[in-house]
């Protein structure tokens, strides 16, 4: 259960995916968010109708995929990590998966590092395709990997 162990259950992971019509048209964001806590720049920081607007500073995320077009700024804005982007239509057998990133060191363009699930535990060996700074003043990276197809679902951290 997220509130003691701060990994979510199955279900709640379901409840955030896009529809498979939607991951089968390109990259578009995942919220992993499942605490109601008076947060919302994820909402402001998004131009592109993603977020569908709060109704109270509580409110968990919701979102209009549709308008999602997986450009990522939602995820410097996020305080929690919450935020993902995935790309299921990158090749045959791999997705790419963005995550944010604010620990050192960050690791490099081109290397190989182990992919992480949720539970911190290593699933994979993937590449690090990209590695953008989430801009001016900001802390977060966001780290473009190339994960086999079947974790991108999967592989939210990594291992530098
Ligand atoms: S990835 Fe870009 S378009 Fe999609 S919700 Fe985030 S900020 Fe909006
Ligand atoms: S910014 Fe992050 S933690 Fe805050 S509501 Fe949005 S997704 Fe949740």
């Amino acid at each position: 259960m997220l509130s003691k162990t701060g990994v979510p259950t199955d279900d709640q992971i379901e409840a955030v995916k896009p529809s498979k019509e939607r991951l089968a048209k390109g990259p578009v964001v995942i919220v992993e968010c499942f605490q109601e806590i008076p947060c919302d720049p994820c909402y402001t920081a998004c131009k592109q109708g993603g977020f569908l607007p709060f109704e109270d500073i509580n409110d968990l995320p919701e979102m209009d995929f549709e308008k999602c077009n997986g450009c990522g700024v939602c995820i410097g804005a996020c305080p929690g990590l919450a935020i993902f982007i995935v790309d299921e239509t990158y090749s045959d057998d791999e997705a790419l998966v963005i995550i944010p990133w604010e620990f050192v060191p960050v690791p490099e363009e081109g290397s190989t590092v182990k992919g992480l699930n949720r539970e911190g535990e290593a699933v994979a060996e993937v590449k690090v395709k990209k590695v953008r700074s989430a801009g001016k003043n900001k802390n977060t990276n966001l780290i473009t990997l190339i994960v086999p197809k079947e974790f991108a679902h999967e592989i939210r951290s990594i291992e530098v």
